[in-house]
């Protein structure tokens, strides 16, 4: 058997600057990168054509031929992780094992018994800080304990930030600690039970000039004052700590904006109950109407608010929202419509190319109120208003809803008064028992 240390690629696809891959590449010679489309993951999704399984399928791909000048290949499992690890354990002799760290619930525990699986054959699991600048307590309040308010959790992360930035880090071409075989084939996706999508990935380019701007541009939908990353960052194809060093030195909002995405993914770290329940649990006491109808209306983007309707519209045939909309749309079933935010939440995870669990939890959590920080439960946004703000020549609208003005478009599937006055009310009354 083949004596070989293994990289285990997981949401960082590239080779430029990946903390696990960097240090298993100077700690150690023949490393075998691998990957594993995990069935534990895979079959829950319903769309076969998901754009986010495509994706990483072509990134896999460019490893490939990345991984091909280094006289290298990357290994392609299919399976479940345990499964595939004990397989792995039969045909190898395993020196040690490299990866990134990951922290949402199910990765936790994957990787605890991946690790203890190897612990067992005298296999050391090594993980690193790949994908967050600050990750768990490293940003934490003067008692020792993690923030529940984001403004001084920024202040003591930029602080950090600024005294100690974030190092990047490349492979040395000169030597090659890669194991030297001929590429392995890919499972295709087909085999997979999964088919090409033809959705767009927005392409991965840092604009600077666009971030330079972003405080001024980033809240109206119908142009491009954002930069669509979300996905690369999802999916590790950008390096967060290139992408933060860069940012630091053309707009703070911008900078803010990465802030906010390592502080829900350091709340869901601390608090996993937030996947299922409010992050202040006085707030599971509202009862939500459980009104099949109306949801479908608010998918489908048929309420009568076009600004709604634009949003839900973009999502579904784009994968993307943007934020200002999230916000919007998310406001309008949680409140509007008093639905659960678990099923707007569970609906945004379907669609969205950049579905990231923290932030997705976070920014529904957010605009039900329920959440940590969030918006007080008796702020309703009014979408008229919104829109008057944010797209007052209604061109994100007529881009997604043509129909908006003609005979062809809905009434509002709801008054917005009532609603207001009704979601006030509710929320009042569930909090006061
Ligand atoms: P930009 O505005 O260019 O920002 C750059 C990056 O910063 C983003 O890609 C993202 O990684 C991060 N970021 C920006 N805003 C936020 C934010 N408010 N919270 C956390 N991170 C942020 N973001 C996700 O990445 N995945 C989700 O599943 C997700 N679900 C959301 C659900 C709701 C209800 C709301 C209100 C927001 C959600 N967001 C989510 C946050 C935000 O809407 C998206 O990150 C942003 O719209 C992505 O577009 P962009 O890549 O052009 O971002």
């Amino acid at each position: 058997m083949e004596n070989v240390s293994i990289f285990w690629f997981r949401r960082d696809l590239r080779l430029e600057d990946n903390t696990g891959l960097y240090y298993a590449y100077n700690q150690e010679k023949n490393i075998l990168p691998i990957f594993i489309f995990d069935r534990n993951i895979l079959d829950k999704l319903e769309d076969k054509k998901d754009a986010r399984v495509t994706f990483i399928h072509t990134q896999i791909e460019k490893l490939q031929s990345q991984l091909k000048e280094f006289g290298s290949s990357i290994l392609v499992k299919y399976g479940e992780p345990m499964e595939v690890w004990k397989e792995l354990l039969k045909t190898y002799t395993i020196e040690n094992v490299y990866t990134n760290r990951d922290y949402e619930p199910y990765a936790i525990s994957r990787d605890k018994a991946v690790k203890d699986l190897l612990s067992d054959h005298g296999i050391q699991f090594l993980d690193f800080k790949d994908q967050v600048i600050f990750e768990k307590s490293e940003v934490v309040n003067g008692s020792g304990d993690f923030y529940k308010v984001f403004t001084p959790y920024s202040k003591v992360w930029l602080e950090k930030f600024r005294q100690n930035p974030p190092q990047v880090v490349s492979l040395d071409k000169r030597k090659n600690n890669f194991l030297q075989i001929d590429p392995l084939p890919i499972p295709r996706l087909e085999s997979m039970g999964f088919e090409n999508s033809d959705i767009k990935i927005p392409p991965l380019e840092v604009d600077k000039e666009l971030i330079q701007k972003y405080d001024k541009l980033r809240n109206f939908p119908a142009i491009k004052g954002t930069t669509r990353l979300g996905i690369h960052l999802r999916f590790g194809t950008i390096s967060v700590r290139k992408l933060a060093l860069e940012a630091a030195h053309l707009n703070d909002t911008y900078l803010n904006e990465l802030i906010w995405r390592e502080f829900y993914m350091m709340i869901l770290y601390h608090n996993p109950q937030v996947v299922d329940r409010a992050f202040k649990p006085q707030y599971d006491n509202i009862p939500w109407r459980r009104d099949e109808n109306d949801f479908n209306k608010w998918c489908e983007g048929k309420t009568g608010y076009p600004i709604v309707d634009a949003g839900m519209r973009e999502l579904n045939a784009s994968g993307y929202m943007h934020n200002r909309v999230r916000m919007i749309v998310a406001s309008f079933l949680t409140k509007h419509l008093l639905i659960d935010w678990r099923w707007g939440e569970a609906y945004f995870a379907k669609k969205l190319l950049d579905f990231e669990l923290s932030s997705n939890n976070g920014g529904w959590q957010w605009a039900a109120g329920t959440g940590t920080d969030a918006q007080p439960y008796f702020r309703v946004f009014n979408p008229e208003s919104q829109t008057e703000k944010f797209d007052k020549e209604l061109k994100y609208i007529k881009k997604w809803v043509p129909e908006y003005g003609t005979k062809d478009y809905p009434e509002p599937m709801v008054v917005h008064k009532f609603a207001r006055e009704r979601a006030i009310a509710t929320y009042k009354e569930a909090l006061s028992t």
